[in-house]
């Protein structure tokens, strides 16, 4: 009796370092290759076909798309505008939020930067108290009031 089938081998192609979107961090990768082989008594003789490349992190096993390698983690500034814009879309006043970024240690050139990215320059302004916020809030957190466009 002949045993013939076939059975899928992973060939690694490359390694090297990346930014993996899993673990959060810098780590080792492994560019994989699965092949599936045509096999004779249990032994791989030619490949049938080639089923993909991946990349598998070292440090968390997962597979991933090759686009990975390609991955930039956003950098601390841009982590910071998007945090400084939830707050300003939760109702924070735009003054509050200067505030806040000037205590934390940030310049006020830096600090009008991110508040001008975080509201895109649109603002909208209590029509009672006067009071800023960002064009997605609908009303003042202080007094209620009706809030126009600038
Ligand atoms: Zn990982
Ligand atoms: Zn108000």
């Amino acid at each position: 009796m002949i045993f013939f089938g076939s059975r899928s081998r992973q060939i690694k192609l490359d390694e090297g370092q990346f930014n993996c979107p899993h673990c959060q961090a810098k780590r080792s990768y492994k560019h994989m290759r699965s092949t599936v082989y045509f096999t004779l008594y249990f032994i791989p003789l030619f490949p049938i076909r080639k089923l993909g490349e991946y990349i598998l992190c070292e440090s968390c096993n997962q597979a991933l798309d090759m686009r990975v390698l390609d991955y930039e983690p956003p950098s601390e500034a841009e982590l910071l505008i998007s945090q400084v814009k939830a707050e300003l879309e939760s109702g924070m006043p735009i003054h509050m939020m200067e505030k806040k970024l000037l205590n934390s240690g940030h310049n006020p050139e830096t600090t009008s930067r991110f508040l001008e990215q975080a509201s895109r320059g649109l603002l909208k302004t209590c029509v009672d108290c006067g009071f800023s916020y960002i064009s997605t809030v609908t009303a003042c957190a202080n007094c209620g009031g009706t809030l126009k466009l600038d």
